[in-house]
């Protein structure tokens, strides 16, 4: 059998490398599971190699059970650091196993079920996340909900509300809560999106969210380089995750996921998980203020 870490390492055409649409419909309720989908997605379980990059470090991931989370969790704990996973609570089943792989490289796991649109939560998670790792070194914002709507008609007020609550109020409590603990040569990452740059027709909340999110990131970028602090942002193109069959995109849509991109597919989490490391790791250390794209071939 091929070692599936050195397969993904092998040269080849990234078109063909992973699943490519159709995909069957899979329709779950928000926030999903990734244990549901269909084709599983790729986290880098047996496909991640790690090389010591983030040795000792102490990260703590919002969104971390499932998706792209998921995939930074599984890297930071085989490139050598401790993780802090937040997920909702309904999300035990896929936190589970992250906990398992972080706690398989001899690393410590601290799971962290909560609800981040709650102000309260924010700061007991960080308080949790330091007691638990001994601090914070690396902080990725990266949980978010994400609802379709083709009519703005649709968007209601509590759904507007939830959403930013979400994906803006949260990365705000939480980076500001996280800061006190965060030494010079610190981390933070921030999921943002390509719905930042394009954004699409059905999602003007979720996309008025990550265009905040670049905001966030630079203005907060150019102000904590004085604590030796860096903070980028990474925007992904489609990405096979739980957060589009639940919610995110219709079915016809999760269907032909990843077709409109030049690459024809979806990427695959783990295919994030390299950014992911270079972004916290001392080997990023003249990178600030930025936003790493990965799109399948539609630039930002
Ligand atoms: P995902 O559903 O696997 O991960 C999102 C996570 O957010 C969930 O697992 C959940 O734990 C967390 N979350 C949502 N609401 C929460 C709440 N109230 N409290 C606590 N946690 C909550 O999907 P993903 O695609 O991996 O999403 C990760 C990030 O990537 C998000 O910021 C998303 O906007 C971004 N993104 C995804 C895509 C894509 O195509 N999948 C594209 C661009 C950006
Ligand atoms: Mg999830």
């Amino acid at each position: 059998m091929i070692d599936p870490a050195a397969d993904r390492m092998r040269m080849q055409d990234p078109r063909t490398q992973h699943p490519m649409p159709p995909f069957p419909k899979q329709p779950q309720a928000a926030p999903g599971l990734a244990t549901k989908m269909e084709p599983q997605p790729d986290h880098g379980e047996l496909s991640y190699k790690g090389h010591g990059r983030l040795s000792g470090r102490k990260a703590l991931i919002t969104g971390a059970d499932s998706g792209i989370g998921r995939a930074a969790a599984i890297a930071y704990a085989r490139e050598g650091a401790d993780v802090a996973l937040v997920y909702l609570p309904s999300e035990e089943p896929d936190a589970k196993e992250v906990v398992k792989l972080i706690e398989a490289e001899g690393r410590k796991a601290v799971p962290l079920p909560g609800d981040i649109s709650q102000e309260s939560f924010c700061e007991t998670l960080v308080e949790q996340a330091v007691a638990g790792l001994g601090g914070i070194d690396i902080l990725v914002n990266n949980a978010a909900k994400q609802t379709t709507q083709s009519d703005i008609a649709d968007i209601t007020n509590e759904q507007f509300d939830k959403t930013l609550k979400t994906n803006l109020y949260a990365m705000f409590w939480i980076t500001k809560a996280a800061l006190r603990f965060m030494p010079p040569g610190a981390a933070i990452i921030n999921t943002s999106s390509v719905q930042a740059y394009h954004p699409s027709q059905g999602l003007v909340d979720y996309a008025t969210t990550k265009a905040g999110i670049q905001a966030f990131t630079e203005a907060l970028a150019r102000q904590v380089i004085s604590k030796g602090i860096r903070v980028n942002a990474v925007a992904p193109g489609p990405f096979w995750t739980a957060l589009q069959p639940s919610g995110g995109q219709t079915q016809e849509k999760v269907e032909k996921f990843g077709s409109s991109v030049p690459m024809g597919r979806p990427g695959q989490p783990v295919e994030l998980a390299p950014v992911y490391v270079l972004l916290a790791s001392q080997e990023g250390s003249y990178i600030s203020g930025e936003t790493y794209g990965a799109t399948g071939g539609n630039s930002l």
